[in-house]
């Protein structure tokens, strides 16, 4: 897939972290799978992946947690 930032750029699987700052309680994904760009960097998450970690940042803001750090790859 061609980037659609850069428009140079080939994007190619792979893993990366992803945060979330709502009202100072921060979830930090780690080994999220997306497509990054070769050329510039972007990141691209598929629809199934944003919906599944909005869904946990849900989750993890009624627990009143400050800070959560869930690593993908461990679960
Ligand atoms: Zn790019």
């Amino acid at each position: 897939m061609k980037c659609i930032v850069c428009k140079n750029g080939e994007c190619h699987p792979g893993h990366t972290s992803k945060m979330f700052d709502k009202q100072g309680n921060i979830t930090i994904f780690k080994n999220v799978p997306a497509l990054i760009c070769d050329n510039c960097g972007a990141k691209f998450f598929d629809d199934d992946i944003s919906k599944m970690l909005l869904q946990k940042v849900r989750e993890i803001r009624k627990n009143g947690s400050e800070l959560e750090v869930i690593n993908l790859q461990a679960a």
